[in-house]
């Protein structure tokens, strides 16, 4: 199993609060990385430092055996690392294609935006019937879809998803963890950041359990769900 991504003794601090203190983990190229813990564990921060948005100030991070740790945002997404923000982040006085085409903006070839429109269709229905309202106009879960969409506009070798099931009702968070296995299965890598620890465990290969910055527990999706520590945490056991 090729490695694609390795973070190495990770550090991020706000001012004086270090929020995320050495994390060492790796994802393998086309597999689902759970990562979850509760809230203000430190998941969305470490995911802001791969993304370049916040800077660590201790550590190292490898994308493809290349040292990105000090690159910024935008070079980052170039080199195929997009996150799909917590809360969506989608622009809703603009329309859902306008917004998925935004998600293209960084690609170089310009010639294949086309196709990616068609794959984000196919996969989302949804969002081709409402190509032309404007995304405010969306449910919660269709939003959700749409910044998932917009971010595979941006042609991703590794997503990093944060808490795609936040704050949707039940039948939409099945259809959510759905799409991230079907994407998956499509080949793409994907760092799934969820507080819904049941669900992500149950699609991802690996995952790591993080508390107060630190990561305590390390293994398969499997393993975890069925280890007495992470249900006892984590799973009302
Ligand atoms: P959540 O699910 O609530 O997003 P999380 O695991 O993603 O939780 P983080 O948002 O990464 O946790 O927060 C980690 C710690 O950093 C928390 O103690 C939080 O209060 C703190 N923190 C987060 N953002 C800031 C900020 N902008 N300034 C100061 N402290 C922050």
């Amino acid at each position: 199993m090729s490695e694609i991504l390795r973070v190495h003794d990770l550090a991020v601090r706000y001012g004086h609060i270090e929020a995320v203190k050495g994390l060492d983990f790796r994802l393998n190229e086309g597999e689902i990385t759970a990562l979850v813990g509760a809230n203000g564990a430190g998941k969305s921060t470490t995911l802001l430092a791969l993304s370049g948005l916040l800077k660590p100030s201790r550590g190292r991070i490898e994308f493809q055996g290349e040292d990105i740790t000090r690159l910024a945002p935008h070079q980052i997404v170039q080199r195929g690392v997009v996150q799909v923000a917590e809360g969506r982040a989608i622009l809703t006085t603009l329309t859902v294609a306008e917004n998925l085409q935004l998600g293209a903006y960084t690609r170089p070839d310009k010639a294949g935006v086309g196709d990616s429109l068609d794959e984000v269709y196919q996969l989302f229905p949804r969002l081709k019937d409402r190509a032309a309202q404007f995304a405010g106009n969306l449910s919660g879960g269709e939003q959700q879809m749409l910044a998932i969409g917009r971010a595979l506009m941006a042609k991703p070798r590794l997503l990093l998803l944060d808490e795609p099931s936040m704050g949707l009702a039940p039948l939409m968070v099945q259809e959510i963890f759905r799409t991230v296995s079907e994407i998956n299965r499509a080949g793409l890598t994907i760092l799934l950041v969820e507080q819904n620890v049941r669900q992500a465990l149950k699609i991802a290969r690996q995952g790591y359990v993080i508390e107060t910055g630190k990561i305590v527990l390390s293994d398969s999706g499997e393993n975890l769900l069925a280890n007495p520590k992470v249900e006892e945490a984590y799973l009302g056991g």
